[in-house]
């Protein structure tokens, strides 16, 4: 969907402080051409990002979304973005969003080749409309990562964890789970543990408790995983973070994938095998995401 809204960030040192950042804003024409040809962003996927989700001018989760950026940005040996100025610029930009859903994305490059300093912005834009998948939900196929569950540990120039820019793997193994005949992908680790979709998190429902995989093994760790963790806590549902053989995906009694623009959608079936979807609880966990939360 088009960018409706664009702002360039000038980023200040993380040490900065001061109550007002407006000035370290330039609002760019969201249609019109705005970064360099120069760009590594563009040239080498080299950099990181956020999506977050905005309902009604309220944008979801911010501190959470800033603080994985952060942490991307630690990993990627980019400067730590400063926490208030980029709170203070996606504030902007909510302001900005028409009323129902929209995104904002969060960008951080490593700038310009032989440039002194990242090149950093934020756009909105109206959010794709989800209502349907999120009650029709998507058959899934599990695929290959091609990695061990321990190599972000051990090959930390993976970049395994953060969320960078180079998602082409991702859109690539969506576009494989649509020739499958699928909708969407689990990625499974070579020594056969379930990790996460191309694009969002994996919850599992084994009874009244629910179980994801543990973020330490290279996935991202979700900030809807998160928040829909305390909707089921508050509920009085057990909760925890497992390494999960692919072989347990059979045995769960309902699964979704979630992530914070399409949120809580169910899996209807997994590499051909139909799972049951709780219609209603879906809704209710639907109905939570679409909350303003903090
Ligand atoms: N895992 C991957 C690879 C993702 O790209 C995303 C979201 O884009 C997620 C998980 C879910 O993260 P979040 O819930 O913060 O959107």
């Amino acid at each position: 969907m088009a960018q409706r809204f664009a702002l360039i960030i000038d980023p200040v040192d993380a040490s900065e402080e001061r109550a007002d950042y407006a000035d370290t804003f330039t609002i760019v024409d969201a249609a019109a051409p705005a970064l360099s040809v120069g760009e590594l962003s563009t040239q080498r996927g080299d950099g990181v990002f956020e999506s977050i989700g905005v309902i009604d001018g309220h944008a979801q989760e911010v501190l959470p979304h800033l603080e994985r950026l952060a942490n991307s940005a630690r990993i990627c040996d980019l400067p730590v973005p400063h926490a208030e100025q980029w709170r203070q610029a996606v504030a902007v930009a909510a302001a900005q969003c028409p009323p129902g859903e929209a995104v904002i994305k969060l960008i951080l490059s490593r700038g310009v080749e032989h440039g002194p300093t990242p090149t950093a912005w934020v756009t909105a834009a109206p959010a794709t409309d989800f209502a349907a998948v999120r009650e029709a939900g998507v058959r899934v196929v599990t695929l290959e990562r091609g990695y061990d569950l321990d190599v972000a540990e051990r090959a930390p120039w993976l970049l395994l964890g953060a969320k960078t820019l180079s998602y082409a793997v991702n859109m690539a193994a969506l576009r494989e789970a649509r020739r499958r005949g699928a909708d969407d992908a689990v990625f499974v680790s070579t020594d056969g543990f379930v990790l996460e979709a191309p694009t969002a998190s994996l919850i599992l429902r084994f009874g009244g408790r629910f179980l994801t995989p543990a973020p330490a093994g290279g996935i991202l760790h979700g900030t809807t995983q998160l928040s829909v963790y305390e909707f089921f806590v508050r509920r009085g549902f057990e909760t925890g973070y497992d390494r999960i053989p692919a072989s347990d995906l059979a045995q769960a009694d309902a699964a979704w994938l979630v992530s914070s623009v399409r949120l809580a959608v169910p899996i209807t079936a997994i590499d051909g095998t139909a799972l049951s979807v709780d219609t209603e609880f879906t809704a209710e966990m639907n109905r939570y995401l679409l909350s303003a939360r903090d």
